[in-house]
């Protein structure tokens, strides 16, 4: 899952950028409303991060363009403890959700978890396909009823595949979620970590389009 994260306080953006990355979420920041219009019209995001008080543009004003603009992505505001009426407007101009600062790291992640949810039409919070349950909030995951090991990006790769079930996805798709800006991507590593979730899981549940990418059907087999 990619997040854009737009806040012009360095110390509370840097934050929450490492309190989401352990959450499990690839992270791009930028600084500014206008950097943030940017990345929103280059990138495939799954949620963003807006502070509403940013240099350039303001973050209400991001808010409105993606709106007016005809995008649904889940947006989760930032404000002050004090400012209901920004609630208000904020909420009103198209946010999905808010937290006030001073806020819990683990409140911001959880929130997100339930945007990303509801923006895929689902209540349930586990992701079921077959025997695989996927706990998004307790990053588990079992294959009939037992607990499966996965390090954290073959996690995402499997979260991806599973809340897209039925639709192939590129290597490089997947590669944009799992690694925010500035991360290392090493050439093969996604052939890799498909590799090593055929071996923990089951050797046919990621089908490899070939020239395309993989895939985990809609239905399980
Ligand atoms: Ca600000």
């Amino acid at each position: 899952m990619r997040i854009l994260l737009v806040e012009d306080d360095k110390l509370l953006g840097d934050g929450i950028k490492t309190g989401l990355a352990q959450g499990g979420f690839a992270v791009d920041w930028v600084t500014d409303g206008r950097q943030a219009e940017l990345a929103l019209a280059g990138e495939d995001y799954d949620a963003v991060v807006l502070d509403l008080g940013l240099p350039r543009v303001d973050g209400m004003d991001v808010l409105r363009r993606l709106r007016t603009a005809g995008s649904a992505l889940p947006v989760l505001i930032l404000t002050a403890r004090d400012a209901v009426a920004e609630r208000i407007a904020g909420l009103d101009a198209g946010a999905d959700d808010y937290v006030t600062k001073p806020f819990d790291l683990a409140e911001l992640q959880a929130r997100l978890r339930a945007l990303l949810r509801r923006a895929r039409g689902k209540a349930e919070p586990l992701v079921r396909h077959g025997e695989l349950v996927l706990d998004p909030a307790g990053r588990s995951v079992s294959y009939g009823g037992r607990p499966v090991e996965l390090s954290p990006r073959e996690f995402a790769i499997l979260q991806e595949l599973l809340v897209n079930a039925g639709r192939v996805l590129s290597k490089s798709q997947l590669e944009e979620k799992l690694y925010g800006w500035g991360e290392e991507i090493e050439s093969n590593a996604v052939e890799v970590f498909i590799h090593h979730l055929r071996r923990k899981l089951a050797p046919e549940l990621i089908r490899t389009i070939r020239g395309v990418g993989y895939m985990i059907p809609k239905e399980p087999a």
